[in-house]
């Protein structure tokens, strides 16, 4: 059986980093499918996100963690590498 290091989240969440909602545990291919759903889904609710690589300032923000992020003016949806199981 494989062995995963690590996985994959996509977490939901305001702009001050509270949590709405977290994906299951995923490999990263199958991460990275469900943020850019998530990420069309949310956009017809609330509009156009900006995705760009997470960097260590987002995680100082407390997306620790996080990958890559979407944000617009009301939601953070973050791909999140994580190690908890
Ligand atoms: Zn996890």
């Amino acid at each position: 059986m494989e062995r995963f290091e690590f996985h994959y989240h996509v977490d939901i969440l305001t702009t001050d980093s509270r949590l709405v909602a977290s994906s299951a545990a995923l490999p990263k291919s199958a991460a990275e499918r469900l943020f850019r759903q998530k990420v069309e889904e949310y956009r017809q609710q609330t509009g156009k996100f900006i995705v760009r690589p997470a960097t260590e300032r987002d995680w100082e923000r407390g997306f620790v963690g996080a990958v890559r992020l979407a944000e617009n003016h009301k939601l953070v949806i973050a791909l999140t590498r994580c190690d908890c199981s």
